[in-house]
C-alpha cells in the first residue's frame, strides 16, 4: 500500500497507489498525484514498475503519471517498457494533463517503450501474463468511465473497487478473490454518493466472498474510527502477502 489516502491527504496519507510484486515483475494499481513521492519515500524504484492499471481518471488516482513519465525519460538509467491500462480515453486525458503540467515535454517517441491499453467495461483483457476484468461503478470522473478492477496474476485474484458508491456489480467481481481492496471514504452515509461509507458497505459484508477485505481511501471520520472497527483498514506502507 504505497498510498491509501483520500483526495485531500487526510491523516497525511499519500494518494492511491498499490504496488504488486508477482512472478512476472511489478505493477501498480492507480498512480495518484503524490505517488512518485510515495514510491521514493518507500525506496521503491519507479523504474521497476512495468504496468500501471488505472481505475479512473481523477487526479488522486492518475495525476502522478506525468511525473512518472518524465522520471522514466530523464532520470531512469534503463529504458524498460511501461504499459498504462485504464478506462477508454485515458491516453487523451493523460496527454491533456501532461501538457498542462509540463508544456512541450510530451514525446511521440519516448526513450522507453510506452503502451496504452484501453479497458472496455465488462471485458477481460490480457496484459501480458496478467488478466484484468473491469466493471462500471458509480463514480463520475468525466466522460471516461470509472471502473472496478479484478486482476488475476500468478494464480491470485485481487479486486479493487476504485472509487464508487455501492454497486451490485461488485458482488460477482469480488467472488472468490484473494484480496478485495475497497473504497470506504466515510464512516456514515453522505449526501455525495460517489464513495462508499462504512454504514453502507458493512450491510453488504455477507455478500462479499473474498478471503481478505481491506478498506482504503479513508477520510477523516474513518481514520478516527478505524482502530475500533473489526474490518481491516489499509495504511501507507502496509504489506500484504497472498
Ligand atoms: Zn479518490
Ligand atoms: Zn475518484
Amino acid at each position: 500500500m504505497i498510498g491509501c489516502g483520500d483526495a485531500f491527504g487526510a491523516g497525511g496519507r499519500f494518494n492511491t497507489c498499490f504496488v504488486v510484486d508477482d512472478a512476472h515483475g511489478r505493477f501498480a494499481i492507480d498512480f495518484g498525484s503524490s505517488s512518485l513521492i510515495a514510491l521514493q519515500s518507500g525506496k521503491i524504484d519507479p523504474e521497476s514498475i512495468d504496468l500501471v492499471i488505472l481505475s479512473h481518471l481523477h487526479g488522486d488516482h492518475f495525476g502522478g503519471l506525468p511525473f512518472l513519465l518524465l522520471y522514466r525519460e530523464f532520470v531512469a538509467s534503463e529504458e524498460t517498457a511501461l504499459t498504462i491500462a485504464g478506462p477508454p480515453g485515458l491516453a487523451a486525458r493523460l496527454r491533456a494533463l501532461h501538457d498542462c503540467f509540463y508544456p512541450n515535454t510530451w514525446k511521440d517517441h519516448w526513450s522507453f517503450p510506452l503502451n496504452f491499453v484501453e479497458l472496455q467495461p465488462s471485458r477481460t483483457v490480457k496484459l501480458g501474463p496478467r488478466a484484468v476484468l473491469t466493471e462500471l461503478v458509480t463514480h463520475y470522473a468525466g466522460p471516461e468511465p470509472s471502473l472496478a478492477l479484478r486482476i488475476i496474476t500468478t494464480s491470485r485474484t485481487i479486486v479493487y473497487s476504485g472509487d464508487t458508491g455501492w454497486d451490485d456489480a461488485l458482488i460477482p467481481l469480488v467472488k472468490d478473490s484473494d484480496l478485495f481492496i475497497c473504497d470506504c471514504n466515510d464512516l456514515s452515509d453522505q449526501p455525495y454518493k460517489g464513495h462508499l461509507s462504512y454504514q453502507t458497505l458493512s450491510a453488504q459484508f455477507d455478500r462479499l466472498q473474498t478471503k481478505r477485505l481491506v478498506l482504503t481511501h479513508l477520510g477523516p471520520d474513518m481514520l478516527t474510527a478505524s482502530a475500533e472497527l473489526e474490518t481491516e483498514c489499509a495504511f501507507d506502507g502496509m504489506e500484504i502477502s497472498l
